[in-house]
C-alpha cells in the first residue's frame, strides 16, 4: 500500500435512465489515510451513498480512478470487486438488514462461515457490547442494539474498512451515540478506516476529517486534529 487505503482521481458517475441524466460525482479527488475516522456530510442528493457505494465495490465510476492501496478499483470487472468487497469491507446501513428468523449470534456467524480469517461470533458481539444478548432475536432487541448487531456482524470478518450509511438515521440520539461508540471503539482497537454518511452532529464531532458534498464535489473539508490526539492518548 502507499500509505493511503483510498485515492480517488477525478471521480465521476453519472446516471443514464431513457432521456436523463444524473452527474452523481463530477469529479471527486481524494485521499483517505489508513485509521482515519471520515464523516461524508451534505444535502440529500449531493453523491456521498453513490462514492461510498463505488469505494465499496458495489457500484462502479464512469470515469476517473479509484485505488485501495495499490489496486486500482476503477480497473476490475464485477467478480473482482465482488472479492474485493469480500475481503476488504464491511458495510452497515441505516436499515439493519438483519434475518429475523436468526439469533443475533446466528446472524453474525452467517458471515463469519464464508469468511477467510474472522473472529468468533462471540468476540464480535462482545465488542458491541452485545455479550448478553446474543442469544436474542432481532425482534427482542432494540434498535440501536439491532445495529451494534449489524456492526458486529460488518466487522466480524476483520475488514480493512467499515462503510457506514447514515448508522443512526433511524435511531434517537442517545441510542445514537451508543452505535457511534460502537464504531469508534473498533476503529481504535483494530485501526479499521470508517467513513461514515451522517447528519449526527455528534459524530461529525469525533471524526478526523469532515468532508463536505455539495453538487457531486467536495465541496470543503475539516480537520479534527483534537480527535486523532484524544484517541492516541486511550491507546
Ligand atoms: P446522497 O447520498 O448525498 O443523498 P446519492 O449519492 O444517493 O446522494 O444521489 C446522488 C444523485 O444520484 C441523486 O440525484 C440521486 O437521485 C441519483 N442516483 C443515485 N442512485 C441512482 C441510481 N441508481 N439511478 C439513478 N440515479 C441515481
Amino acid at each position: 500500500m502507499n500509505g493511503s487505503v483510498f485515492s480517488a482521481r477525478s471521480l465521476t458517475k453519472t446516471y443514464v435512465s431513457g432521456e436523463t441524466e444524473v452527474r452523481a460525482l463530477r469529479g471527486v479527488d481524494l485521499e483517505i489515510a489508513a485509521g482515519e475516522v471520515v464523516v461524508l456530510l451534505g444535502p440529500s442528493g449531493s453523491g456521498k451513498s453513490t462514492l461510498l457505494n463505488i469505494m465499496g465495490g458495489l457500484d462502479q465510476a464512469t470515469s476517473g480512478q479509484l485505488f485501495f492501496g495499490d489496486q486500482e478499483l476503477t480497473s476490475l470487472d464485477d467478480k473482482e470487486l465482488t472479492a474485493y468487497r469480500r475481503q476488504h469491507v464491511g458495510f452497515v446501513f441505516q436499515f439493519y438488514n438483519l434475518m429475523p428468523s436468526l439469533t443475533a449470534y446466528e446472524n453474525v456467524l452467517l458471515v463469519t462461515e464464508i469468511s477467510d480469517d474472522p473472529m468468533h461470533p462471540d468476540e464480535a458481539l462482545a465488542l458491541v457490547g452485545l455479550e448478553e444478548r446474543m442469544h436474542h432475536f432481532p425482534a427482542q432487541l432494540s434498535g440501536g442494539e439491532q445495529q451494534r448487531v449489524a456492526i458486529a456482524r460488518a466487522i466480524a470478518k476483520r475488514p480493512d474498512v467499515l462503510l457506514c450509511d447514515e448508522p443512526t438515521g433511524a435511531l434517537d440520539s442517545k441510542t445514537g451515540i451508543r452505535v457511534i461508540e460502537a464504531l469508534l471503539s473498533i476503529n481504535a482497537r483494530f485501526g479499521t478506516t470508517t467513513l461514515i454518511i451522517t447528519h449526527n452532529a455528534s459524530i461529525q464531532n469525533v471524526a478526523d476529517r469532515v468532508l463536505f458534498f455539495t453538487d457531486g464535489q467536495i465541496s470543503n473539508v475539516r480537520k479534527n486534529q483534537a480527535r486523532r490526539a484524544a484517541a492516541e492518548l486511550n491507546w
